[in-house]
């Protein structure tokens, strides 16, 4: 089957400073698949590359059968590749309805906005609750409910989602692993780059570890979890 989006010996950096060096990964059709990594590994920069917002120095994205490497970010988000940011990136002054309704600022998006902001406020409840709420003035795991959501008003063929439990209590994470339990389960394609392996090792298919700009093991991560060097390193068992 093709992937959804497959990453093919990407290299790219800040300035002169290389980062990634020759980054390949494949995201299949409906499965959810998880990248993790130390500090610092790169697992950030892979998205901004992947997404647009980061020039690739060599290499190639593949976006649903497309070469979207030399298409700007807006390109790529138009058709369907999106991206939920690290630290949420809402418009603070602006109320939680007018933020998903951003999120649905593409051509393919617009026609399915109603339908859409149904699906986010059965999902997120507490966000209805809220429509009329300055973002700004949500509590952080409010917020990042909207960032998720907002990600889903664009309609996406792949989400791709950074960071989502930071600074979360636990039980949010929990309630917020439990959405993409159900996206996945409707068959969203999804990338989620998190500092909690354990819960993303436990909600993915397919995992990534990412060390020092390359792919350092791959595999399906109920296996990875098994693995004596991902538990020491990364489950600190
Ligand atoms: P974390 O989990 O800490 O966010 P990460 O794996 O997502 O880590 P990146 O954010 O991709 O890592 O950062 C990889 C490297 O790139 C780091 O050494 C970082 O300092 C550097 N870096 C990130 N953004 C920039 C930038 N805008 N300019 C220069 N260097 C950057």
């Amino acid at each position: 089957m093709a992937a959804a989006l497959e990453v093919t010996e990407l290299v790219t950096g800040y300035g002169e400073v290389q980062i990634l060096w020759g980054v390949s990964l494949r995201l299949e059709p409906g499965r959810l698949t998880a990248l993790v990594g130390s500090n610092g590994a790169g697992k950030t920069t892979l998205l901004r590359a992947a997404t647009g917002l980061l020039p690739a120095w060599r290499g190639s994205v593949v976006f649903a059968g497309h070469d979207v490497t030399r298409l700007p970010a807006h390109a790529r988000a138009a058709e369907g590749l999106a991206l939920v940011p690290e630290g949420r990136q809402l418009f603070a002054d602006m109320t939680v309805l007018e933020n998903l309704e951003l999120g649905a600022f593409s051509r393919r998006a617009q026609p399915g906005l109603r339908r859409n902001l149904e699906r986010v406020f059965e999902m997120f409840p507490r966000l209805a609750d809220r429509r009329g709420q300055k973002a700004g003035t949500l509590s952080g795991g409010e917020q990042q409910m909207v960032a998720v959501a907002r990600g889903l008003m664009a309609e996406p063929k792949v989400l791709m989602l950074d960071e989502l439990s930071l600074g979360l209590s636990p039980r949010l994470v929990l309630d917020l692993f439990e959405s993409l339990r159900r996206l996945k389960a409707e068959g969203l394609t999804m990338l989620l780059v998190e500092q909690n392996v354990a819960m993303a090792m436990a909600v993915s298919d397919y995992a990534y570890v990412l060390a020092e700009g390359r792919v350092h093991l791959e595999g399906e991560a109920s296996e990875l979890a098994r693995k004596e060097e991902v538990r020491r390193a990364y489950l600190g068992l």
